[in-house]
């Protein structure tokens, strides 16, 4: 699963390339891929504008002029490829490391390329190959030519087309809980709602989207470790300073994940193709038998929540408050 800064980073990408754009076409081979009646896709998909691409908790926002959105969820191997104009088929220059070190930093589209290709989600050969693909089941034409395609091995992730307004109704958005990067979300309102389970251990609740949205096993642990509080610990026992700390903490490795462009963990590479390097900065995460950068005892993995757990036993006690 993608986590909150994977989908931000194909969220900034995708946003300098798809505004402004007129859908003129869509196809599908799966209905699972693309649940929408046929009458909603003539009426408010076809011939509309792309106005903005946006992001919700771990889903994927591109909204439309017809007041329609079109809500993308990648799930476990979703991929999403834009092909410029007249490429589609042609090979990518993801692997053209100097191409992407001029990306990186001001998204344009290099001028002297005639074929650029951008790729977000599930690193497979599709990023780079031929499309459409067998893994291909949701193609969006535009009316300049070039393509967005969703391609999806495992088939559990789907593009829903919704009005606008209902976006918010729809079961997933109306239990996930706030941004956990909101402007106007606060370390008092963190700490109340991770008392909402007080009883519980805290890396259980981190992980409970209806609590916060978009926090996954990585920033938990790096979080935790960050601000000393063992991930078994439960809410009520944390004391309200490291509570609040945590919150810091957590908005703090959130942004330099997305500035890094995500994390490298499993499957996920941002909007032009290039993988996230926030793995390589982790202090705890995947670094079991490493040294604790902080105290050097040794980092030990275990499992809390069901989950791996990385934690660093000197400066995560269990007992202290
Ligand atoms: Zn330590």
């Amino acid at each position: 699963m993608p986590e909150l800064p994977e989908v931000e980073t194909i969220k900034i990408g995708l946003s300098k390339l798809l505004p402004g754009k007129r859908v003129s076409g869509v196809w599908h081979d799966w209905a699972k891929s693309f649940p929408n009646a046929e009458e909603d896709v003539r009426q408010f998909l076809i011939g509309a504008k792309i106005v903005v691409v946006a992001r919700r908790a771990k889903v994927l926002l591109i909204e439309l002029d017809s007041k329609y959105s079109l809500v993308i969820h990648l799930k476990m191997t979703g991929q999403l490829v834009f092909v410029a104009k007249g490429l589609a088929g042609s090979r990518s220059k993801i692997a053209d490391n100097k191409a992407q070190k001029s990306l990186t930093t001001t998204y344009e589209l290099p001028s002297t390329k005639d074929e650029v290709r951008f790729g977000a989600g599930h690193p497979t050969d599709s990023l780079v190959g031929n499309l459409p693909d067998k893994s291909t089941h949701v193609i969006f034409d535009f009316d300049d030519g070039s393509k967005l395609f969703f391609n999806d091995q495992r088939k559990f992730g789907w593009v829903r087309l919704l009005p606008k307004a209902e976006v918010p109704n729809i079961d997933f958005f109306k239990k996930v809980g706030p941004e956990p990067l909101g402007a106007d979300f606060t370390a008092e309102q963190f700490r109340q709602r991770l008392l909402r389970r007080k009883n519980s251990n805290i890396k259980a609740v981190l992980l409970d989207q209806t609590i916060v949205a978009g926090v996954g096993n990585i920033y938990a642990d790096e979080s935790l470790w960050a601000a000393k509080i063992h991930p078994e610990a439960l809410v009520r026992d944390v004391p309200k300073t490291k509570l609040n700390n945590l919150f810091i903490e957590l908005q703090k490795i959130l942004l330099l994940s997305i500035q890094k462009g995500g994390s490298t963990d499993k499957n996920y590479v941002d909007a032009e193709g290039k993988k996230g390097s926030y793995l390589s900065f982790a202090s705890v995460f995947r670094r079991e038998g490493l040294p604790c950068p902080r105290c050097g005892h040794t980092i030990m993995k275990t499992k809390v929540a069901g989950r791996g757990t990385h934690i660093c036993p000197n400066c995560q006690r269990k007992s202290s408050k």
